[in-house]
């Protein structure tokens, strides 16, 4: 298994706020709300602790929606077969920002700051998506370092491929090695942690060019979809 921990997350305050309705930009008109929220981003950014961990499993075939692993392992459901038909291998990830980011939730709502406890949930929510887009980013250039094609990331519970299929993700992927566990909601621990699979191989597969957006059950009400686009077209994600 491969982990990596010194990831890069920069959290610009300027790029989050274009993703943002206009109401919430309004409301940093207040100096002591503009005030609020840059410190917000300040606090959250001294939280982040960005890991990831990932391994490889060979494929032995497709049955139906499912993928069959080596092991005889299986995995799918939704739209995974359809995007990785053609792989050699599935690439199962974790990757967290860490607990610290809970934590700041957690006081602001002891203290009553409800403000400041919703920017820290949607600055988490943020961090932990960009985090996801830089690991995609540089599995995609490890594996075509290798002469290697990758398909476009899945995550379970995201699309249609049931979340049930974490407790699998998490039975091949020692994932408490970057401190990340799951409960038997299905639930990660820390919760700004989120999990992926793509495949990889020297054939095309079923969907290359295509961030997990494409396939997300709620792209068409996500605000952070067309930041997601907007990175993918300038090669960063
Ligand atoms: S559409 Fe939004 S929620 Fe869905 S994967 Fe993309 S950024 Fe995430």
């Amino acid at each position: 298994m491969e982990i990596k921990q010194d990831w890069v997350i920069p959290l610009n305050a300027a790029q989050f706020l274009d993703a943002q309705p206009d109401s919430f930009v309004r409301l940093l008109n207040s100096p002591k709300m503009r005030a609020t929220f840059d410190q917000a981003v300040e606090e959250v950014r001294q939280a982040l602790e960005p890991r990831a961990c990932w391994e490889r499993f060979p494929i032995r075939a497709i049955r139906h929606d499912k993928v069959v692993l080596a092991d005889g392992t299986r995995l799918g459901g939704g739209p995974l077969v359809r995007v990785v038909a053609g792989a050699q291998e599935l690439v199962l990830a974790v990757c967290t920002i860490g607990a610290q980011p809970d934590a700041l939730i957690a006081a602001a709502r002891r203290a009553n700051q409800w403000f400041k406890m919703t920017l820290f949930h949607e600055l988490s929510a943020w961090a932990v998506g960009l985090l996801r887009q830089e690991l995609c980013h540089h599995l995609a250039r490890v594996f075509q370092a290798e002469g290697l094609r990758v398909s476009a990331p899945l995550s379970p519970g995201e699309s249609e491929w049931p979340v049930t299929d974490q407790k699998v993700i998490f039975a091949l992927l020692d994932a408490t090695q970057i401190g990340v566990s799951l409960n038997d909601s299905m639930m990660m621990q820390p919760i700004w942690s989120l999990s992926l699979a793509l495949g990889c191989g020297r054939h095309a597969m079923g969907v290359e060019e295509a961030s997990n957006c494409a396939f997300c059950t709620i792209q068409e009400r996500c605000r952070y979809r067309a930041y997601v686009a907007a990175q993918r077209a300038e090669g960063k994600g």
